[in-house]
């Protein structure tokens, strides 16, 4: 599905990546683990289009992909950020539809509709009303996700999906990602905790250190 090769990035001379290569398959999950600091965060980043790399080539399906394009209408890549990062302002149903109507100009009957049932499948669909304040951090990922898959992403990544909630939350995630690959979603992980990378991944690739190379 998506094929990463020899990604190089350095911030101001101190090199971060240093030829990195990925692969992850169609329905999968790629675990991305390091210590913090290793650069797992940046390599997301890149993979998503929100860092530029200094060098390195994409492919997606076999077909060259610049991951700048990701920035526009046809994202095929979502993303669930730590923080989650609900607009506040915004009820949940609004948190969904809002890039589904500016972004795909999907009409608003048409994202709502399709809103509501990700949010039945993510057994949220009692929380369409209410504002991010109102939720639990679990809920609050939840929302963050199907925000993420309102996008119809080919791929979905999560930058550290355990570290916002409470312990016992993290079987959750793991549930909710399992999920979502019996699916067929294919899912990029990045993660610094081990325990977490073991239950769910295929495939875990490990940054280290650019001073442990
Ligand atoms: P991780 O996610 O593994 O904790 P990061 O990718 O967040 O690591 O960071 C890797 C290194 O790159 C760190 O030393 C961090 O300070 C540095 N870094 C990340 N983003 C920037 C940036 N925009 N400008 C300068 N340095 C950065
Ligand atoms: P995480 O800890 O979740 O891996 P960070 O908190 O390190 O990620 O990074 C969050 C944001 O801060 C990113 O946009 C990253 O590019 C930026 N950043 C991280 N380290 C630095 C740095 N040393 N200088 C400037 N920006 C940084």
């Amino acid at each position: 599905m998506l094929e990463a090769s020899k990604i190089n990035k350095s911030f101001n001379g101190t090199q971060v990546l240093t030829d990195i290569s990925l692969e992850v398959d169609s329905g999968k999950i790629l675990c991305i683990v390091g210590p913090s600091g290793a650069g797992k965060t940046t390599l997301l980043r890149i993979i998503t289009g929100l860092e530029q790399a200094d060098s390195g080539s994409f492919k997606i399906d076999g077909q060259p992909f610049d991951p700048d394009s990701n920035n526009t209408s046809n994202a095929l890549i979502g993303v669930v950020f730590q923080d989650f990062r609900l607009f506040p302002h915004l009820s949940v149903l609004e948190n969904i539809t809002l890039a589904p109507e500016l972004v795909l100009k999907e009409s608003r009957t048409k994202a709502q509709a399709k809103a509501k049932d990700i949010l039945s499948q993510l057994d949220l669909a009692d929380k369409a009303d209410i504002y991010p304040f109102q939720l639990s951090g679990g809920q609050k990922q939840r929302v963050a996700i199907a925000r993420a898959l309102a996008l119809d992403p080919k791929i979905l990544c999560y930058d550290e999906p355990t570290s916002a909630l409470d312990p016992g939350l993290r079987q959750s995630v793991e549930t909710l990602i399992l999920r979502l690959k019996s699916q067929g979603m294919t899912q990029i992980v990045v993660t610094h905790d081990m325990t977490f990378a073991q239950n769910i991944a295929d495939k875990i690739l490990e940054v280290k250190p650019a001073q442990e190379l």
